[in-house]
């Protein structure tokens, strides 16, 4: 019997996103409730539980 682990809850590690329109060289800034690129002014909404 193999215990698989779905997920890594590591809080430590967070990845930074990328801009999708920019590409992964992009990083989007982090603001309280949404992530903005100063590039293309992507916004993507933070998802708050
Ligand atoms: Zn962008």
């Amino acid at each position: 019997m193999a215990e698989k682990k779905k997920e890594r809850q590591t809080k430590a590690f967070v990845e930074k996103k990328s801009c999708p329109k920019c590409g992964g060289g992009t990083h989007l800034a982090d603001h309280a409730n949404r992530l903005y690129c100063g590039k293309c002014k992507y916004t993507e909404m933070k998802k708050t539980k």
